[in-house]
């Protein structure tokens, strides 16, 4: 929690950042708005707020009556982020407060900070605890652990969220007010001032082009270092009062023959936590990088670091914390963030070789006449992007290493087919397929998508409880099995004992595939679909059930390829880039309020052309009992007042399992012709029959999911369409549903939702369990390619890391965070 003074700074910081994200609609409080809340805030802590009220800046910014409700979109931002910008100057501590310098070490001498190389032979142990590092007592220890600091590298890799510019240095005569600006200067003279019952300094500075005032509100304390005659840099910005310029709690610091640590330069700004103040921390960290960041260990070899033109690992941690200027603050942040990555491919790239060498997997002989009897019987020609993609699986599969694919490809693009061609090429060469999907409701499309193909080249089917034999298919009969929960228990244990005994050739199912009971005899291909939604261990316990087999996985998800090879940089990725021809784009339109009527309406007209549609209701943020009771009470308002005479269904994340795959179903057959839904409606689920979407406030689902929800439709002949409603989206809301009326490609979009979002926030990040990428972004696409490359070409030297140049990068990479993906 950042406070200054005891007041909390980072609540109100939260509210702004809020509405600014809520595109200033003035939403984010509920009752009186954001005028309300300011003005409360402000009566709580106006005593706290001492001398800062009187400041021009403050009264300009209007606290106790903002009228923000009043102001328009752009007058209510300018004024968030003049309010933004004094938060930001109260908490950088530039108005500090007794309580902090009175816990101020002195500072002491430091080293220079430009060009710190590695110190050779000797290493100063970087995890002794940060304690040892002057000005660290136990007690502000405490503070840093609270931060998760503890170690002295902790402190070295305890980056600034930004920087002061305080670099701008000016003599006296030519300061501007309003910008930020430092001078060097003599003290003439500084003594306490009384103003009411607070104290402050006042002081007058001067160089050889003139004089300036300078005052510290409440802080009296700061008279008594500033000693006539001594040298001072100050920085801040400066005011004009009564045609006299003044500098109002500037940032300061004494100077001798020092490295300037909060002046005169780009100035850190730290995270900050009760009781750890802007000028502490930056001394301690200071102190940290003098004195040990010349010990860290350059670990990337100098051949690397040459290729890629990246600075030396020491200079790189000082010019983070202390740059030079933005240029070496940001070749800094390109070797840090280099390092991220690169060690994030090391690790993934190394399970891949691990997984790859371990045991060599099954050499499939590739068929091409097999394969091509299937798929010129298939109903439809296939699309270039599925030939591309299975000449890449089935490359993959010819060779003794066990394949380890992902296969991407938005909703609808024919991923089935393809993933159906792999498992035939095992069939082919005597082994068994796995394809496991996350619901039953999957599994079953997938058996029936099965059936459906198999069917075409073998019509004579034996079919026993839902196993199913092909007779004669292209060359030998076939079997295929769907294995779920919900199956009695003799039929299960009848499909138990065929799989050990290898007769059935592919066994489609939930994840009762991956039960104890389930043996393959020989399995040599396992396909996971939708793979995000399964654990590590459960894909872990489907490929053990092999010998090593193939992995083939698929996702619906489309992300961009730096996340991709974030997040799965172990496997190769295929994608599905095209859709099967005559595919209509699914008509989407944004609504408002007047058009609900007209909206309900059309629903109605598709229902009695015998169509089908899905409702989504909206969501509410942080809690899923709302949700519930949301779509509740939407489900009970359609279906009694507007739609009397229809038949609903309702589905929400509170019902069992069973109760949700039943309504799936009487959806699917038709039975129901609304389907009202939290967002919990599946992924992947296929109702031809359903052409109609709507989404309840629109603008509070992130662009992946809307364009999820819209794939729900547009899955049969008839033309379909996707209205979403929203009546006073943000303005980032308002792009959103501008960029998804205009975009149907799914990669285009996750394209503009990582430019909207910016990185690092972009969808499933967080719960991808992406590893904590500090200096990396998901936007360094050309870094991480390089990275990659580099990892690639290392594997290559020396791919157990055993030549002694690598030692170091061995061992950095065992200290390293978890890998996302296993
Ligand atoms: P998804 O990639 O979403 O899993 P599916 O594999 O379920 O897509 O395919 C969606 C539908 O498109 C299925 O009915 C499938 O039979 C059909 N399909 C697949 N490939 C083609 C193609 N090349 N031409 C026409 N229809 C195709
Ligand atoms: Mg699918």
């Amino acid at each position: 929690m950042s406070t200054y003074n005891g007041i909390d700074i980072s609540l109100l910081k939260r509210v702004l950042l809020l509405e600014s994200k809520k595109g200033y609609n003035d939403g984010t409080i509920y009752g009186g708005g954001l005028d309300d809340f300011i003005c409360n805030w402000l009566n709580t802590n106006k005593p706290k707020l001492g001398s800062s009220l009187r400041a021009a800046k403050f009264k300009s910014l209007r606290l106790d009556n903002p009228g923000y409700s009043g102001k328009n979109l752009s007058g209510r931002k300018g004024w968030i982020e003049e309010v933004l910008r004094w938060l930001d100057e109260l908490e950088a501590g530039r108005l500090a407060t007794e309580v902090q310098t009175r816990d101020e070490p002195e500072l002491e001498k430091p080293r220079p900070v430009k060009n710190i190389s590695p110190v050779a032979g000797e290493h100063a142990d970087l995890d002794l605890p940060a304690t040892v590092i002057k000005g660290i007592g136990d007690d502000t220890a405490k503070k840093f652990a609270r931060l998760g600091l503890r170690t002295v590298r902790d402190l070295l890799y305890f980056f600034p969220r930004r920087f002061l510019d305080f670099s701008q240095r000016r003599a006296i005569s030519e300061l501007e007010t309003g910008k930020d600006q430092t001078i060097f200067a003599i003290v003439w003279e500084a003594h306490v001032t009384r103003l009411g019952r607070m104290k402050s300094t006042e002081a007058v500075l001067g160089d050889e082009t003139g004089n300036i005032r300078a005052v510290w509100f409440n802080q009296p304390y700061v008279a008594r270092q500033l000693k006539t005659n001594s040298h001072i840099a100050v920085s801040g910005r400066v005011n004009e009062f009564n045609y006299t310029k003044v500098f109002e709690n500037p940032e300061w610091e004494l100077f001798e023959d020092k490295d300037l640590v909060h002046t005169g330069r780009l100035i850190p700004v730290y995270p900050l936590t009760q009781g750890l103040f802007p000028r502490g921390v930056r001394t301690i960290v200071k102190r940290a990088v003098d004195g040990y960041a010349g010990s860290l260990e350059e670990f990337v070899p100098r051949p690397i670091r040459d290729r890629c033109g990246l600075m030396e690992l020491p200079s790189a941690i000082a010019q983070a914390h202390y740059p030079d200027d933005y240029l070496s603050q940001n070749r800094s942040r390109q070797r840090l963030a280099f390092d991220e990555l690169f060690l994030l491919q090391l690790g993934v790239l190394g399970r891949k070789r691990e997984w790859q060498e371990d045991q060599p997997g099954h050499k499939f002989n590739i068929d091409n006449e097999y394969i091509a009897g299937f798929v010129k019987r298939l109903p439809f020609a296939l699309t270039g992007a599925q030939k591309r993609t299975i000449k890449e699986i089935l490359g993959d599969l010819g060779r003794e290493v066990p394949m380890s694919r992902l296969l991407q490809g938005d909703v609808g693009s024919g991923k089935t087919v393809v993933a159906t061609v792999a498992l035939l090429a095992a069939v082919a060469n005597g082994y068994q397929g796995a394809f496991m999907a996350p619901t039953e409701i999957l599994a079953e499309q997938h058996f029936s998508t099965l059936y459906k193909l198999m069917s075409a080249v073998s019509s004579d089917v034996e079919r026993e409880s839902s196993i199913y034999t092909f007779r004669g298919f292209p060359q030998a009969d076939l079997t295929i099995a769907l294995l779920t929960g919900s199956l009695s228990a003799r039929d299960k244990a009848k499909i138990h004992q065929r799989t050990g005994e290898g007769r059935i050739n592919i066994l489609i199912g939930t994840h009762a595939l991956i039960q104890k009971e389930v043996n393959f005899e020989k399995l040599g291909l396992v396909v996971i679909d939708e793979q995000h939604r399964f654990g590590v261990l459960q894909r872990s316990a489907l490929r053990q059930k092999g010998f090593n087999p193939h992995l083939l996985v698929m996702t619906a998800t489309p992300i961009p390829r730096t996340l991709a090879l974030t997040l799965y940089g172990d496997l190769d990725i295929s994608t599905i880039n095209e859709m099967p021809p005559g595919r209509q784009t699914i008509k989407t339109r944004w609504l408002k309020q007047v058009d609900r009527e007209r909206a309900y309406r059309f629903i109605r007209k598709q229902v009695v052309e015998g169509r089908q549609t899905f409702i989504i209701c909206p969501l509410i943020e942080e809690s899923e009992n709302l949700d519930v009771k949301a779509a509740v009470a939407e489900y009970e308002n359609l279906s009694g007042t507007v739609f009397p005479d229809l038949k609903l269904g309702l589905l929400h994340g509170r019902m069992k399992g069973a109760e949700k795959e039943g309504v799936m179903h009487d959806f699917k057959d038709g039975k129901l012709d609304i389907l009202v839904s939290t967002s919990v409606v599946e992924v992947g689920i296929d109702v031809p029959n359903a052409t109609v979407m709507l989404v309840e406030a629109a603008d509070r689902f992130g662009l992946a999911q809307l364009h999820q929800f819209r794939g729900r439709v547009g899955r049969g002949e008839k033309q379909s369409y996707c209205m979403l409603l929203s009546e006073n989206p943000s303005e980032y809301g308002q792009e959103r549903l501008k960029a998804i009326e205009e975009i149907s490609d799914g990669f285009l979009l996750a394209e503009k939702d990582l430019e909207l979002r910016g990185p690092g926030e972009f969808f499933g990040t967080r719960q991808s369990g992406l590893p904590d990428l500090k200096m990396a972004k998901l936007s360094d696409t050309q870094l991480l390619e390089i990275a990659r490359r580099e990892a690639k070409i290392l594997f290559e030297e020396d791919p157990g890391l055993k030549s002694p140049e690598h030692q170091a990068i061995a061992r950095e990479l065992k200290g390293y965070a978890k890998l996302p993906y296993g």
